[in-house]
């Protein structure tokens, strides 16, 4: 669905196409779309990919992999712990601006090493080394407002985190908040589990459509 001529589809298209997929992985039937030749050949002058996913960077969350998609499906964007800084936020809404993507995906996961590490550091009040500090710093807000809620069951806290990282691009983002004004874009928190491979909506906003319920998942 990303020829040069087809035309963008809706954020709950979009959604649809990634939740299809993970259901094709999860059931061990993928049927490994646009990876051959000829499709790599067909979008190497333009990429029109229908989704963009701001994941965590654990080896084990290959958003292509999971979602069953291929070349020019899916603009990725990954930090350990799906942080969004500046350099994300940029990503992010050259996707949705320039390459018009109907939908950005945050992608956490249980087990979460980057959650894990804020945790222990705002536990212990301690700070790792390097620049390891930076990440754990920007999961930190979402430990104190699991703090603040009561929460305190680990993968709990990474569905917090996703709810709190869609949030943080719409507050951070004015041009993707317009994006979702304007009926363009939609955006999602979902929360992977490693081992079942099965993908779980948490979050997000899509634009209204009649007949259907966006929160639905
Ligand atoms: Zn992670």
């Amino acid at each position: 669905m990303s020829g040069p001529e087809t035309p963008v589809p809706r954020p709950e298209q979009a959604l649809a196409e990634l939740i299809e997929g993970n259901h094709r992985f999860v059931t061990g039937t993928p049927s490994h779309p646009n990876q051959d030749a000829g499709h790599r050949a067909a979008v190497a002058d333009e990429q029109h990919p229908f989704a963009v996913i701001v994941g965590c960077s654990d080896s084990r969350l290959a958003a292509e992999i999971i979602f069953d998609r291929g070349l020019g499906d899916l603009f990725v964007v990954r930090t350990a712990g799906h942080t969004t800084g500046p350099e994300v936020l940029g990503s992010v809404e050259y996707a949705v601006t320039v390459l018009r993507a109907p939908l950005v995906v945050v992608l956490g996961h249980d087990s979460c090493g980057a959650v894990r590490a804020a945790r222990e550091s705002l536990d212990t009040g301690t700070q790792p080394p390097g620049h390891l500090g930076a990440v754990v710093d920007a999961v930190l807000p979402s430990l104190r407002r699991a703090a603040a809620e009561g929460v305190d069951d680990l993968d709990r806290i990474i569905d917090l985190h996703i709810a709190q990282t869609v949030e943080a691009l719409l507050d951070n983002s004015a041009v993707l908040a317009a994006e979702v004004e304007a009926g363009r874009c939609g955006v999602v928190g979902m929360s992977y589990r490693l081992a079942a491979g099965e993908v779980r909506q948490v979050a997000g906003v899509l634009p209204a459509v009649a007949g259907s319920d966006p929160t639905a998942g």
